[in-house]
């Protein structure tokens, strides 16, 4: 049986896929990516029955992280992620925010920044955290490898990639990040994406156009 389960809660206007992923042996959790709908979230939460030890980050973009210092708050835990090359997105959050009409939003300060290479525990579970700059500077990506799973924010969706275009963007880094980092970690690794349907690292290199 697995020992990871995960919840996705589409959030926001820009639906953006909110994970709430628990170790089934402790039911302890983790929230990645609360970018709003905070009542949503928390309803997951007692539905799953599940404890939630902390937030995880996958970059600094506002419609991942709006509601994280919120919920921080509320369910007094720390937020680990994304890289701190993103701290510049995580200070705007608020100012981007009125631009795009959202409203309940804050600035965030993570609690522990990764790097490439560290490690991420959540019950029995433990995640490599993997630096995928290109679609924000300071992007990351969750992967275990016993489950199989990768969680990859806005680097790779199914038939498309992230875009470059925002603050910080960088396309040839964004190719670099997913050649190097995601499709090396085997065709068989299921991949939760920041929107959109899950996908498969297999099924991406088989025949995402972008990366052809
Ligand atoms: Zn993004
Ligand atoms: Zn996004």
């Amino acid at each position: 049986m697995r020992k990871v389960k995960a919840l996705i809660i589409p959030v926001t206007p820009f639906q953006q896929n909110c994970t709430l992923l628990w170790c089934e042996a402790t039911k302890r959790a983790v929230v990645i990516d609360p970018g709003g709908d905070l009542a949503e979230i928390e309803r997951a939460i007692a539905e799953a029955d599940v404890a939630v030890d902390k937030i995880w980050l996958t970059h600094g973009h506002v419609d991942h992280v709006g509601a994280a210092a919120d919920l921080k708050t509320r369910l007094n835990v720390s937020i680990e992620g994304p890289h701190r090359d993103d701290l510049f997105l995580l200070q705007e959050v608020e100012e981007t925010a009125r631009a795009f009409g959202l409203s309940n939003v804050c600035n965030v300060t993570p609690d522990r920044w990764l790097e490439d290479g560290d490690k991420v525990e959540v019950g029995e579970l433990t995640f490599d955290v993997l630096h995928c700059p290109g679609h924000s500077p300071g992007s990351v990506a969750y992967f275990n490898g016993d489950e199989r799973l990768a969680i990859v924010g806005d680097v790779l969706f199914a038939g498309s990639v992230g875009r470059t275009d925002f603050p910080g963007g960088d396309s040839r880094q964004l190719l670099a990040s997913i050649t190097d980092k995601l499709l090396p970690l085997g065709d068989d690794v299921a991949i939760i994406s920041g929107h959109g349907p899950t996908t498969t690292i297999g099924r991406e290199r088989a025949s995402n156009p972008f990366l052809q």
